[in-house]
């Protein structure tokens, strides 16, 4: 195998048949993914469809039912041998479709959780699903990134990966493009990058030596795929309460059996009909129901532009009390446009210039009029309009957005971040395109944007020659630089203004530099005030020449040579030329959301880097903001952790906050019970996102990092998707809820049958089989219609429920006994007639036998709605369940009227009376519970009758 590290960039290319600048032919593309195959690791973390089917053959279930065919084998009972043989095979297939269809969405869902990685083929670039990448191929690795193959590095800036996950080096590597002579174990590879690593700092390209299963990750990642995914703490209530359960029902089961056996029946009989009794007792389904139920509400959820990564982020949804969201692209569209431009009081409004086509057409992407004849005109002669020449340059250059080159008369398209895109467009439009820019001033260092310095800085050289070219513009610079002196390198820098302003000590002021002092710095904090009151996000810039200006300092470099300068002296003594107002509109769809998430007892929470005035207006604008003043991030950062907690309780805007503070305002929360969702996009978010109970990523504009660490991620970054979810999230619970109730109440009416049976001197009620069929039947289909039932009326419009709580609680155990006696002592006091009244044995258990299913399914139509009637909330608005009822009639008609099926489960065909009679009686648990929600819904009824 070819040990790339120690070859040279150009030899890894031409080992690897690419080219290190245009990346791989298009050509070769195609063959490559033949014969290597997609760039993905064979498995995606889910159960095999063969696993899926030996949980289902290996359960306690099939275990009893096994022992009751056998049972039946010794009593000669062969027909009930096969027929409950059957059962076990219908059951099993029921519960391993349930599975296998549960899984294989939740498998799909994983797969768009793909990474996309920028690829260069052919000299063309373009965005494509890492899954689509060969060796060969030609990639960028950014901050933030996943790296999404094995790689050799072939350029670097400052590249920095952090390889924890599989060297377990803690600290983020250096990555340099010099080959490595000796062989050298992985940690020290210093010029490759690995799958599962991460970009975390700089930037580079790289190309691609190994993909899949061949490289390092793909190495070990069989050991990964025996993982299976834990249980969600949900699925493990239901399974330690379905095994209580479990016990309690074996004890009525053993009463069953000595009741039985007083009453004379034959005790190997009653050994059958105990365990059939046990096994439709037993709550065996509650965490299948609940694995389906989360499956389907994640695919729902997906539907809804929510895509989750953990599934127990689907049930803990349900149970957001805060939503902490960032501002810009998650409240706001992201759709930045720069309005206003500002040096030394000068102001320069450019909504009328740049109304019509300055609006972005997608996220990182804007556009502009190519067109020049209604831009303002830069007249060189006139300083201000230089130093307006200046700011826009200093914003174009330090700037990592590109122009998209087009066709004549055709507008300018940008991609990247919509902010620097926004600057990029605004300078192009004012005739300085940055592809110019970058030729005049070619970029040779950069210390790049982060959340926490919130500033950006790049130094550029300049070329003397180029200014002689065509057109003023390009040499309005220049001219600037011109009065500077003799100007080889210039660093400049663009961020927030208090942080650009903390790095200045001169102003730009009429054509030259100015001692910034204090009047000169309160005048441009109110101007970057005033324009952040009214919604803008507003960026300041400055520029500091690197050579001898006699304003650098006297650690000032060597300009002899043209070399980066260091870091720290390339922020310091900047010059402050001026001021952009950029807009960022709010999103429409957000207000209501707000409403909707207040009506839900939820409280959202606005945490953004950006200025506390802007974050103030977009607050109000949204009905975010509640009269409480804005916290700042130096305020957050001098509290102790009770006045966090204090101020985490009352503010609802907190601004200028560093991804650390988010971390600590989720543990404040939390520390006062609070769930919390909570939204980041960059990599320092990531230990926020992991906190949160759930971690919200962004979709189009997160980093790949932020994306790992969440739970859902926002396939359109918009802070409507996220109470959208917890919508989704509190119908799942309620439906698992739901299908709890209903086989408890159900299962309870069963057992009481055989009960009161007995108790009235009755021989037994039901026969072994018949209990079997009615599980089957009953528990099955319309059981399972539940998990799609729609979200009630109440769902949005109620306080959330503690992710803690009692599945059963909140008056479901009072539901399970009074529902169950009722439907058991309905079904009996009608068997107990007809029995009474000289029928035949088989005609009076087919009797109790229809009135128990009819009564279940009335049952399972009562308790779609918890509050509601049937009739508000609409008899077909679950067709799902509609069908799944009707299809149980006609099964249970089936068993009564068909001969064959009549000897089977020892049924008689019933009169049309008497058919008529058990539809009538099997009603009284319906009306029953809808009295029980009326009288809810009416509560003066109910504490009048009292
Ligand atoms: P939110 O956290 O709500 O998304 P935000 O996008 O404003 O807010 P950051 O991205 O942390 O938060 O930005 C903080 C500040 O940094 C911004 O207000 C802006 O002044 C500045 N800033 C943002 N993007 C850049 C950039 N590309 N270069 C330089 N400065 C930037």
């Amino acid at each position: 195998m070819t040990d790339w590290y120690q070859l040279a960039p150009d030899q890894v290319a031409a080992e690897l048949g690419s080219n290190s600048r245009t990346g791989l032919d298009q050509s070769e593309v195609a063959d490559r993914r033949t014969h290597y195959g997609p760039n993905e690791l064979h498995d995606l973390g889910g159960r095999s469809a063969w696993a899926i089917l030996t949980e289902q053959l290996f359960s306690a279930m099939i275990a009893l039912l096994f022992v009751a065919a056998t049972v039946s084998i010794y009593l000669g009972e062969y027909k009930d041998a096969v027929a409950i043989v059957a059962i076990i095979v219908l059951n099993a297939a029921l519960g391993f479709a349930q599975d296998f269809r549960a899984e294989k969405a939740l498998a799909a869902l994983k797969r768009y959780s793909v990474p996309n990685v920028k690829v260069w083929r052919g000299g063309a670039i373009d965005v494509l699903p890492a899954r689509e990448l060969v060796p060969g191929d030609l990639v960028a690795l950014e901050v933030g990134n996943l790296v999404p193959a094995d790689c050799r590095i072939l350029q670097s800036t400052n590249l920095r990966i952090q390889e924890a996950a599989l060297t377990g080096e803690s600290e983020p590597v250096d990555k340099s493009i010099t080959a490595i002579d000796s062989a050298v174990p992985m940690a020290d590879r210093t010029n490759m990058a690995y799958l599962g690593t991460t970009v975390a700092f700089g930037h580079g390209q790289a190309m691609v030596t190994n993909t899949g299963m061949t490289t390092e990750l793909g190495k070990i990642a069989h050991s990964l795929q025996t993982v299976r995914p834990k249980p969600t703490p949900l699925q493990t209530r239901l399974g330690i309460l379905g095994r209580s359960l479990a016990l309690t029902a074996l004890g009525i089961v053993a009463v069953v059996y000595i009741l039985g056996i007083v009453a004379g029946a034959d005790p190997r009989v009653m050994l059958l009909t105990s365990l059939s009794l046990a096994v439709a007792v037993v709550p065996e389904g509650l965490p299948a129901v609940a694995t389906v139920a989360l499956a389907i509400g994640a695919r729902r959820m997906f539907r809804r532009q929510a895509l989750i990564r953990k599934l127990p982020a689907v049930e803990t949804l349900g149970s957001v009390t805060v939503i902490c969201s960032d501002k810009t692209g998650t409240l706001t569209e992201n759709r930045m446009s720069v309005t206003v431009l500002d040096i030394a009081g000068h102001r320069l409004d450019l909504t009328e210039h740049l109304r019509d086509d300055d609006q972005g057409t997608a996220i990182a992407e804007g556009s502009t009029s190519r067109t020049t004849d209604s831009c303002p005109r830069i007249d060189p002669d006139d300083p201000q309009q230089l130093a307006l020449a200046l700011l826009l340059a200093g914003a174009g250059l330090c700037n990592d957005a590109e122009l998209k080159s087009p066709k004549q008369g055709e507008p300018w398209k940008a991609v990247g971040e919509p902010t620097e895109a926004a600057l990029i467009l605004a300078a192009a439009r004012l005739g300085l395109p940055k592809g110019e820019l970058n030729e005049n001033f070619p970029r040779v260092d950069e210390l790049p944007f982060d959340s926490d310095r919130k500033r950006m800085t790049t130094v550029h050289v300049v070329k003397p020659t180029h200014c002689e070219g065509p057109g003023y513009r390009r040499s309005a610079v220049t001219d600037v630089l011109a009065h500077l002196g003799d100007v080889e390198r210039i660093a400049f820098m663009k961020g927030a203004v208090d942080s650009v302003l903390s790095c200045c000590e001169y102003y730009w002021e009429q054509g030259a530099p100015e001692e910034l002092d204090d009047e000169s710095r309160a005048r441009i904090v109110a101007a970057n005030d005033q324009l952040a009151a009214m919604g803008m996000r507003v960026m300041g810039v400055s520029f500091r020449p690197l050579d001898d200006l006699g304003l650098a300092r006297s650690d000032a470099t060597d300009h002899d040579e043209v070399r980066p300068a260091p870091p720290r002296e390339t922020e310091e003594a900047h010059i402050f030329v001026g001021l952009i107002g950029m807009i960022d509109p709010p999103r429409p769809e957000v207000r209501d959301a707000v409403i909707r998430c207040r009506q839900a007892g939820i409280r959202p929470l606005m945490i953004t880097g950006d200025h506390p005035l802007t974050a103030q207006h977009i607050a109000q604008q949204l009905g975010i903001a509640n009269g409480k003043p804005v916290v700042h991030g130096t305020e957050l950062a001098a509290m102790d952790a009770r006045q966090m907690e204090q101020r985490a309780a009352s503010t609802s805007v907190f601004a200028r906050v560093a991804p650390q503070d988010k971390l600590s305002i989720v543990q404040a929360l939390q520390k006062q019970g609070h769930v919390v969702a909570m939204t980041g996009d960059g990599v320092n978010d990531a230990p926020a996102l992991k906190q949160s109970h759930i971690g919200v990523a962004m979709g189009r504009t997160g980093t790949d990092v932020s994306k790992e660490a969440s739970d859902m991620i926002l396939l359109d970054d918009n802070f409507a998707t996220i109470v959208n979810a917890v919508e989704e999230g509190r119908i799942v619970y309620d439906n698992i809820r739901k299908f709890v109730r209903y086989t408890m109440t159900s299962n309870a009416g069963e057992v009481w049958v055989m009960v009161i049976g007995p108790l009235l001197g009755m021989p037994l009620p039901l026969l072994p089989l018949q209990i079997l069929w009615v599980n089957l039947v009953t528990d099955g289909l319309p059981g399972l219609a539940l998990a799609v039932e729609p979200a009630e009326r109440e769902t949005m419009h109620r306080a959330p429920y503690p992710p803690t709580e009692n599945v059963m609680g909140r008056g479901m155990w009072r539901d399970i006994a009074w529902i169950g006696v009722l439907m058991g002592a309905v079904s009996m006091l009608m068997g107990f007639l007809y029995w009474y009244h000289g029928f035949d044995a088989a005609y009076w258990r087919t009797v109790v036998f229809t009135v128990l299913t009819l009564s279940q399914l009335g049952n399972v139509m009562a308790i779609r709605a918890e509050r509601d009637s049937l009739f508000q909330i609409g008899v077909f608005s679950n067709l799902a369940l509609v069908g799944a009822v009707a299809l149980t009639i006609v099964l249970q008609f089936a068993v009564i009227y068909i001969p064959w099926l009549q000897s089977l489960l020892k049924t008689a065909p019933l009169s049309l009376r008497d058919l008529l009679f058990c539809l009538l009686a099997s009603t009284i648990v319906f009306w029953s519970v809808e009295l029980k929600k009326f009288l809810r819904r009416h509560p003066t009824y109910a504490s009048s009758d009292s």
